[in-house]
């Protein structure tokens, strides 16, 4: 099975899809990840076969056998993107094939079949195609599509599975910051770390998530909204928060630095970032950056910015930094003129606004 001509799924539309006053009641106030569309995709691979069985059918629950693999041995990934409504009309994805090719670098991570490009595109256009109408209409709404995948087979060995099931579902996704981005306030997690050398902290796998909750509640706990985890090894140089790439701008050298790749997720906002920061007149240098830094760079000024990006919140600038000894503010604590103009950029790039200089939509 191959090509991303959505013809190739078997379309079952819902039987009995929610009304345009329920869509309407929902689109006027989505939250994230509440609410789900009317309809999925589901796409079987067996061993020795291959993809195959490429559905668009409603949304519903699925039936599990209590001995499927995955229930046991998190052999899980998933994507995270966004479709927007666009200026002229259309209905855009950013970047999609991005996320194809990290959903194939997670795959291979966790011993899992490659879903070939052109099918995992496929598979989101045929989504859309199908509930154009959920897609919201409102300043910076989107509806979120959450490609995933896991091991189906009923095995309770340890070792891969030989059956697996390909899904997408999508969900309406509400300006994230209602009255523009608000500092994030973050906790060093001194503790617990999130990924170590060698580790899965690079594959967009369930299990990094399960293991971020707990440092995330201590946050909370501290009275801070986000966790951000220190290398494994020597405990000092920052890797990333639980679901966000970060950014430290340094004004007076024109240079925004941020965490290398290795036990972190590539973002792809991350990676649309450097080419607009560079544009903007500043080099992009992908160095360790020490915690002990960052707390004596924010307390003599020289640090001017520091912001989190992801898809989900785009660009959030970082407000007060704190762990057990020690709180400090990056900036002035507010969004800097470069976050939000990088913010503003990005943004008008997805949502159709502005040219796409960069063929990053589609
Ligand atoms: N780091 C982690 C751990 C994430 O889960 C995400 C969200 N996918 C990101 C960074 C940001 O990645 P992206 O810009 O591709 O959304």
């Amino acid at each position: 099975m191959t090509g991303s001509d959505p013809s190739q799924f078997e379309v079952r539309p819902h039987p009995n899809p929610r009304s345009e006053a329920e869509r309407g009641a929902i689109l006027a106030n989505p939250g994230f990840g509440r609410d789900f569309t009317d309809h999925m995709v589901t796409i079987r691979y067996t061993e020795g076969k291959g993809w195959h069985s490429a559905e668009v059918g409603p949304f519903g629950p699925l039936s599990l056998s209590p001995a499927t693999a995955v229930l046991h041995y998190a052999q899980e990934i998933f994507e995270g993107m966004k479709a927007y409504h666009r200026a002229d009309g259309r209905i855009g994805l950013f970047r999609a094939e991005e996320n194809a090719a990290r959903f194939q670098r997670s795959a291979e991570r966790m011993a899992m079949p490659q879903l070939p490009t052109e099918l995992f595109l496929g598979s989101l256009r045929a989504l859309i195609d199908i509930d154009r109408a959920w897609v919201p209409e409102g300043e910076d709404t989107s509806l979120y599509l959450r490609p995933f995948m896991f091991a189906s087979e009923e095995f309770l060995g340890v070792r891969p599975a030989m059956e697996f099931t390909y899904c997408v579902i999508a969900s309406p996704a509400g300006a994230y910051f209602k009255s523009g981005p608000k500092p994030v306030s973050l906790w060093v997690s001194h503790e617990y770390t999130r990924a170590a050398p060698g580790g899965t902290g690079a594959a967009k796998c369930g299990g990094n998530y399960a293991t971020s909750l707990r440092p995330q509640a201590e946050a909370l706990e501290h009275g801070c909204e986000q966790v951000v985890f220190l290398d494994a090894v020597h405990r000092r140089y920052v890797d990333e928060l639980g679901g966000m790439n970060m950014f430290f701008v340094y004004e007076k050298d024109k240079t925004v630095v941020t965490p290398p790749l290795g036990t972190i997720l590539a973002g792809i906002t991350r990676d649309a970032i450097f080419t607009l920061a560079r544009d903007a007149g500043y080099e992009v240098v992908e160095r360790l950056y020490d915690i002990d830094e960052w707390r004596a760079d924010a307390e003599s000024g020289d640090l001017t910015e520091a912001f989190a990006c992801g898809t989900a919140a785009v660009i959030t600038p970082v407000g007060v930094v704190r762990d057990k000894d020690h709180e400090f503010s990056a900036g002035t604590g507010e969004a800097g003129p470069l976050t939000k103009r990088i913010r503003q950029n990005l943004l008008d790039i997805q949502h159709g606004k502005v040219a796409d200089p960069y063929g990053w939509t589609s």
